[in-house]
């Protein structure tokens, strides 16, 4: 079966971790609009979860918000094990919650190390681990989409660039990119596409503090050579083409989307 274009994810049952604000807000809407059944993940944030979920109901489609700490082995299991009693299976993880917590190296603690590292790093394998258990066990499903299951990480520029004042930030997607790269090999054989989005700087919460006066927002231009700040639907449109067939040979990659930030502007003039 060959998907109508306009909805790629038509019959297919997408899960977004972290989905009550930002990217994964922005991602939830991408593909419900290209069709697929989203299943809101949210750890604190129910009501714009749940909100969006009704949102997405009332343009036609289906959507559940589900409450789980990505960071919690029994919690990610209790969120896969509530995806898979609601629709049978899963064929799309969008593994995307991440925080940070900001810290000078000499002072930062090890509960900070420890707290990103866990949601960052630890929450995406435990993730990938259950998504990867459910597709296997699945099977191939060839009249829905060509590869046994999608997942797709939201890793950052700081997969490549480093991050002073933000080291555990940089280390947990520096770790993530090795992580999804090698996930991808394993997997590759089982029909499993794994790969990441590096966001450059997109307008979220998560950033709020380092573009909240005009000088901040400009000194961060400095660093987009494409001239604005992404938003979350940049990143949406990514991760659509990346759930579909559309983009069926590309496995073990991370999609930058980041208005140039990695050809390093700095650059321009000799630096
Ligand atoms: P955000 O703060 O709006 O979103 C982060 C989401 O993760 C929130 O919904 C939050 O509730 C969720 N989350 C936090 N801890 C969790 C936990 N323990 N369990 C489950 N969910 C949890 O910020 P955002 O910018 O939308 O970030 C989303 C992802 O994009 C993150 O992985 C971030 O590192 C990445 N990213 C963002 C940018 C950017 O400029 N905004 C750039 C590169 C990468």
């Amino acid at each position: 079966m060959t998907q109508p274009a306009s909805l790629p994810l038509q019959h297919q049952i997408a899960l977004v971790t972290g989905a009550s604000s930002g990217i994964g807000y922005g991602v939830a809407e991408a593909l419900a609009a290209a069709g697929a059944t989203v299943v809101i993940n949210y750890n604190r944030e129910a009501e714009p979860a749940e909100k969006l979920a009704q949102a997405i109901r009332d343009k036609g489609g289906e959507a559940l918000a589900v409450q789980a700490d990505v960071s919690q082995e029994a919690d990610v299991q209790r969120m896969f094990k509530a995806v898979i009693e609601k629709y049978g299976t899963l064929h799309i993880l969008v593994s995307n919650s991440g925080i940070q917590q900001d810290a000078a190296f000499l002072d930062m603690t090890v509960e900070q190390w420890h707290k990103v590292i866990g949601v960052n790093l630890t929450g995406q394998f435990l993730c990938m681990r259950e998504a990867a258990r459910e597709f296997v066990r699945r099977g191939p499903q060839p009249d829905i989409s060509r590869a046994t299951g999608k997942i797709i990480c939201m890793s950052s520029v700081h997969e490549v660039i480093p991050w002073a004042g933000h080291v555990n930030y940089a280390a947990s997607k520096g770790g993530l990119m090795l992580l999804m790269k090698s996930v991808a090999q394993e997997l590759a054989p089982k029909g499993i596409r794994v790969n990441s989005i590096g966001p450059g700087a997109i307008a979220t919460p998560i950033n709020l503090e380092a573009r909240d006066t005009p000088q901040e927002e400009k000194d961060l231009l400095k660093l987009i050579p494409y001239g604005r700040i992404g938003e979350p639907a940049d990143i949406g449109k990514v991760a659509v083409w990346l759930a579909s067939d559309e983009s069926d040979y590309v496995t073990g990659h991370t999609l930058f989307a980041d208005g140039g930030m990695l050809l390093y502007p700095g650059f321009v003039g000799n630096g």
